[in-house]
């Protein structure tokens, strides 16, 4: 174990996937002191009901800084048009940039079977570079790996071929705050296009301090249904304080094709994290 910090890179595929699904993880890394970047492959040019195009990316761009900015990470929103991502070679290629430019000890992305054909694609993206970020002749101008980071799945509710099967838990009681603080950046989708794609668009606040508060306790329940549902069979559940019942949970399920989640990779990544 060294000093160095850690790094952790979190690639979804839409400029709010990243801190939705790991907001958490990525609030404690920065509480202390490690790094951490946020990614969205396309530029969510589609996600709304009344606006498009350039304006809504570059919308959705501020949002993202914004979300990054309140744990101090960067979120780098990627051209790709929204709804149409392909995972192309030239793609793959950016990918196999982004992490050897970012040299991560832990990569986070969705799982390749999920309702968005931007998530399964931004899966296979990361699946597609993994090994190859180790291969010198790939994309020899960028420098190669010496080995591939550990790669986990970021949590979804689809059960063909088979449902998530969480390999870790994270209890981010001690961060809510700062993960609604996060979502709260993303004005146009938790307040705007997702309450109107699943018609509760009526209510949502007006007021911005209520629509907070409203934001806030969805998502307080929605990390206590992952309690509920993961918290049993999470492998290991770190940054728990003895005695306590966790009461919120991230969990993240280990890639094959990354750098194993081993004893030693846990102690490592997530052994440290302190309790809530
Ligand atoms: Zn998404």
């Amino acid at each position: 174990m060294t000093n160095q910090p850690l790094r952790l890179l979190i690639v979804g595929a839409h400029p709010d996937d990243a801190d939705y699904h790991a907001g958490g993880l990525a609030a404690l890394y920065r509480e202390s002191g490690h790094v951490v970047k946020m990614v969205s492959l396309t530029n969510g040019d589609a996600g709304h009901q009344t606006e498009r195009g350039p304006e809504l990316a570059r919308r959705r761009r501020s949002e993202a800084t914004a979300a990054g900015a309140v744990i101090g990470a960067s979120y780098d929103v990627f051209e790709n048009p929204d709804g149409e991502l392909q995972p192309t070679l030239e793609n793959r290629r950016l990918v196999i940039r982004l992490i050897r430019s970012f040299r991560p000890d832990l990569l986070l992305t969705h799982r390749p079977n999920d309702y968005h054909p931007d998530h399964r694609y931004t899966s296979t993206l990361v699946c597609d570079a993994a090994y190859m970020v180790t291969v010198p002749a790939i994309v020899p101008d960028a420098p190669h790996l010496p080995a591939n980071p550990v790669i986990a799945y970021l949590p979804d509710h689809f059960e063909k071929p088979y449902p998530f099967r969480p390999d870790v838990g994270i209890d981010v009681g001690r961060v809510m705050d700062r993960i609604v603080d996060m979502l709260h950046c993303h004005e146009s989708q938790f307040y705007e296009w997702l309450p109107y794609n699943g018609g509760f668009l009526d209510e949502v606040p007006r007021d911005e301090a209520a629509r907070r508060q409203w934001l806030a306790a969805r998502t307080r329940s929605r990390l206590r249904a992952a309690t509920e549902r993961f918290g049993a069979s999470a492998a290991d559940v770190y940054g728990a304080s003895p005695g306590k019942r966790v009461e919120y949970l991230e969990a993240f399920e280990a890639c094959e094709y990354g750098a194993p989640l081993d004893a030693a990779a846990r102690r490592r990544l997530f052994g440290w994290l302190p309790s809530s």
